[in-house]
Parts: structure tokens; C-alpha cells; sequence
């Protein structure tokens, strides 16, 4: 009888502290899913436009409202196909802002200019959506803003919106222009308050077949933070991280592994059919495949 009521009380007690366990952080997959509808219902998101200027006012308000705080890095590009200025805007949302040890957590907001995967011209100039590739890291981190109170880190979190991942007309126009930029100022004017242990990027994680390799160049700089991130997906029983590497991939993990010299993973599922294709729309995506990926970074947030 005593010892059914001192366990009682304990459950209780674990109830009303709001600790839960990170393996119970479940994010929402339908709300992520809505989340995408919604930043694609923007249209195209190219760096610079007005689809990009509201997308950056959704983020805002929606960061803002959950607590968090939200701030911009800005900075000027020429434009690779006009010659005039384009404003570019990083975004961040900080989390647990006191810790001076941070991790980052960040995926691109932009979308490429024309879906050039197409194989006839005329499709080539039509509008891209980019829904996988560019809203879902969007989604993916606007639900786990529901979330983050609920985790109990030693390590604060920043998550990162890099612009210009892919302001791209033509060869030879550059890419990564935002993460080069965020992993430039860092390396050369490091922060007083804090820094970054290591990071974590997604990019393409909502295909509706999800199947996500270790990345080869993650492998290579951040080894330690692929490794455990498989290595939680793998006790959560998350069979979609598979556990071999595949494809090397340049992405805007480069600028934070070789400039800033953060040790950032990319999570990225490459094998989707519809990359920089018209079909590229939240109908290709799954807000399951979204969740499952939100629940190992809760749950590796929660081990940090
Ligand atoms: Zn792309």
C-alpha cells in the first residue's frame, strides 16, 4: 500500500513538473504538413522577391509567438543575372538564449528561381514551389517550435534560415551565398556571448518515401554529430535513417564545416524525384516523413 501510493505520488509529481521523456516528444505530422501548405500557398520564395518578403513575415510572427527570439542577418548580393542588389536575409530564432554553448539547427528558405531538372524548355521557365526542397526544413522547424519547451538541453539552440542556398540562373552562379556569408561573420567577427559546438542541417525530408543516408561530406567533418544522430534515430527505432553512407552532397552544411568550422551534419533524403522539377509540391510530401525527422532532433536535442 505504501509503495503504491509514493509511486502514485511520484507520477504525479512527474506529471505536474511538465518533464516528459525525449522519447515521447512526438511532433505533430499533420500540423507540419498544414505548415507546408502554407508556406508553399506563398508561391515561389526566391531570395529577394515578395513570396520570399511574406514568407519572412510568417516566420516572424510565428517564432515570436511560441517565445522565441527572432532576429535578421542581413546583407547585399548582386543579383547573378541582372547586376543589381539583392537584399538577403538569414533569420534566426533563438532558444534558451542565456547558454553561451549553442547548437544550430538550420535548413535554406529560399526557392530556386525555375525548376531546371525539366526536361523540355518550356516546362524550365515555369514557376518551382519548392516544397520539398526549401519548405520542408521551413515546416519541419516551425512544428518543432511547438516543441521546445518541452525539451531540457545543457546546450542552447539557434535555429538558422539561410537565403540564397540556391539563387541560381545559370553554371558558375554561386550558391550557399547565406550560409557563407552567417559562417564568414562568425569565423571573422566571432560572437562574445556564446558559440557553436555543432549543427544540424535538413534539407529534403518530406518526401513521401523517405530513406535518409549519412551524408559522405557530414561523414567527413562531423563524423561524431552524424554518428549520434543515427545512433538516437536508431533507439527511437526510426528505420528511415538508414545506417550507411550514399550520396556527397554540396549544401550549406560546407560554409559551416570548412569556413566557420562548426561540425554540421546534413540530413538529407537525395533520392526524391521531383527535385528542381515542377512537381516538386506538398501533394509529393508526407508530414509523417517530417515528423519522424523532427522526432530524432528532439530526442538528440534533449541527449545534448
Ligand atoms: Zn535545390
Amino acid at each position: 500500500m505504501k509503495m503504491k501510493l509514493s509511486l502514485l505520488s511520484f507520477l504525479i509529481l512527474l506529471g505536474s513538473s511538465g518533464i516528459c521523456l525525449a522519447e515521447d516528444l512526438v511532433p505533430d505530422s499533420a500540423r507540419a504538413y498544414q505548415y507546408l501548405k502554407t508556406v508553399c500557398a506563398i508561391g515561389p520564395r526566391i531570395s529577394g522577391s515578395a513570396g520570399m518578403q511574406k514568407q519572412q513575415e510568417l516566420i516572424e510572427n510565428h517564432f515570436q509567438k511560441l517565445g522565441a527570439e527572432v532576429r535578421y542577418q542581413e546583407f547585399d548580393v548582386t543579383h547573378p543575372k541582372t547586376g543589381t542588389p539583392v537584399r538577403m536575409k538569414n533569420m534566426i530564432v533563438s532558444w534558451f538564449p542565456e547558454k553561451t554553448k549553442r547548437i544550430l539547427i538550420c535548413c535554406h528558405y529560399d526557392t530556386r528561381p525555375f525548376p531546371d531538372r525539366e526536361a523540355l524548355a518550356i516546362n524550365r521557365t515555369k514557376p518551382f514551389i519548392g516544397a520539398n526542397d526549401g519548405g520542408s526544413g521551413v515546416a519541419l522547424l516551425m512544428e518543432l517550435g511547438h516543441h521546445m519547451n518541452k525539451i531540457a538541453p545543457q546546450l542552447g539552440v539557434d535555429f538558422v534560415f539561410f537565403d540564397g542556398e540556391e539563387l541560381v540562373y545559370a553554371k558558375g552562379d554561386k550558391y550557399f551565398l547565406g550560409s557563407e556569408h552567417f559562417a564568414t561573420k562568425y569565423r571573422d567577427s566571432p560572437p562574445e556571448s556564446f558559440r557553436y559546438v555543432k549543427g544540424v542541417l535538413v534539407d529534403m525530408i518530406a518526401d513521401r518515401n523517405l530513406k535518409i543516408y549519412m551524408e559522405k561530406n557530414s561523414l567527413r567533418y562531423a563524423s561524431a554529430v552524424t554518428r549520434s544522430l543515427w545512433a538516437t534515430a536508431r533507439k527511437l527505432r526510426i528505420k528511415e535513417f538508414v545506417n550507411r553512407s550514399k550520396h556527397e552532397i554540396r549544401d550549406d552544411h560546407l560554409p559551416l564545416n570548412q569556413i566557420a568550422n562548426i561540425p554540421t551534419c546534413d540530413i538529407i533524403d537525395f533520392d526524391y524525384p521531383y527535385w528542381h522539377k515542377r512537381n516538386d509540391v506538398p501533394a509529393a510530401c508526407s508530414g509523417q516523413s517530417m515528423a519522424k525527422v523532427g522526432r530524432v532532433l528532439l530526442a538528440w536535442l534533449d541527449e545534448n
